[in-house]
């Protein structure tokens, strides 16, 4: 087992980057390690799993087996609490020159542990110029043990003169089938779910997985897939809106409690106390009631930032329901996303033209527009719902 295999039907970018992370165990070892790039830009369309492999590829660096993915190092990689690995993930629509700098000068530093010290920038097309000026000298003259893993939608995102300087990592949507495999072979998923996961999420590992194991999760799909048939006037639009808006918070709730009880428990232990110990700060050894404080405030912005993701994947739910429903008004042969809900399919594409569909699709986009602009969710979302009303 390597840290690779969770990286579904991405054979490619598999084979570059384990070449990548033996040659950088050959420099960590005094050799030459000819093939070793400093800086990486891993591409590919959401839920192909950039972030994914940008993170096994920097366990790989940090594990002294190149990433066997069950060391103790491979282990705080992935869960993000590894001393040589940097995270960040710009918060708001934009990153800052400031941020960038402080960046900088973090990932200056000699690895604590003496190998590599791994800077890993998710949504690096979200650089401001001037921070992407910044980024662009860091980039240019690396410090001898540092490493920079850029993700972004495409390569066209970044400014050519960083894009020119990064190895070029480019991911792909998974095949339905690749998926289905993964989750019957690994997580002994039934075949039947398997399918039904992995074409519902349209080749989004993440999510094909969450929606074959969790039964919450399965229910608030089947809640998103029911509003189209139920916006029957514009209190039933309202409504609509509201019962989304919750269904995404509630989401976010679950996600969000599940995170944060496995971090802080990881986080207590290697501090030294007890799973079962009363009273969070009690029996943790020095730095450890600090550390905890730290982590709590990150798990609050990221408490934030879940919540908008789970209401703009509720609003890619609906997106490819009207997107089947596109597909059958053409009688294009592809697979469709919502099978299971065939029926309703068929219905409205019999019942509204392929311009009314397109019209409903661009309500939605524009509605997650709004969202990522901060507009108040409800209302955002309620105006899409008016406009995707029969
Ligand atoms: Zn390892």
């Amino acid at each position: 087992m390597t840290v690779f295999d969770d990286l579904v039907g991405q054979d490619q970018a598999t084979a570059v980057l384990s070449r990548a992370a033996a040659a950088a165990g050959e420099v960590v070892r005094g050799g030459r390690g000819a093939g070793m790039t400093h800086a990486w830009l891993f591409t590919g369309p959401p839920g192909a799993g950039r972030e994914d492999a940008a993170r096994a590829f920097a366990a790989a660096l940090l594990c002294p087996d190149g990433g066997c993915g069950h060391c103790d190092q491979c282990h705080q990689v992935l869960i993000g609490s590894h001393p040589d690995l940097e995270s960040v993930r710009p918060e708001g629509l934009s990153y800052s020159v400031k941020q960038t700098r402080e960046l900088i000068l973090r990932a200056a530093g000699a690895p604590r542990q003496g190998r590599w010290r791994v800077i890993l920038f998710e949504g690096a097309d979200r650089a401001t110029e001037s921070a992407a000026n910044a980024l662009l000298k860091a980039i240019e003259e690396p410090p001898p043990r540092t490493v920079w893993l850029l993700c972004a939608p495409a390569p066209d995102d970044l400014m050519i003169t960083i894009r020119s300087r990064c190895r070029l990592v480019n991911l792909t949507t998974p095949a339905t089938e690749a998926v289905a495999h993964v989750l019957a072979t690994r997580d002994s998923v039934p075949w039947e779910t398997a399918t039904f996961a992995a074409r519902a999420a349209q080749g989004h590992i993440s999510r094909a997985r969450a929606l074959a194991m969790d039964e919450g999760v399965r229910r608030r799909r089947e809640a998103v897939l029911s509003i189209p048939r139920s916006l029957t006037g514009v209190g039933e639009c309202v409504s609509a809106a509201e019962r989304l808006v919750k269904t995404a918070e509630e989401e976010a709730a679950a996600a969000t409690a599940v995170l944060n009880e496995s971090e802080t428990s990881e986080l207590r232990k290697l501090y030294g106390e007890g799973s079962t110990g009363k009273g969070l700060n009690r029996g943790l050894v020095r730095g450890g009631a600090g550390a905890l404080k730290e982590l709590e405030d990150r798990q609050k912005s990221r408490a934030t930032r879940i919540k908008r993701d789970s209401l703009d994947s509720a609003l890619l739910v609906l997106v490819s329901f009207y997107r089947d429903v596109l597909a059958m008004q053409f009688g294009a042969g592809v697979e469709l996303a919502n099978d299971d809900i065939r029926f309703d399919l068929d219905q409205l594409a019999k019942a509204s033209t392929p311009e009314e569909t397109l019209r409903r699709i661009d309500a939605i986009m524009l509605c997650r527009e709004r969202l990522g602009l901060n507009v108040n969710p409800q209302m955002a979302v309620e105006a899409m719902m008016l406009a995707l009303r029969p």
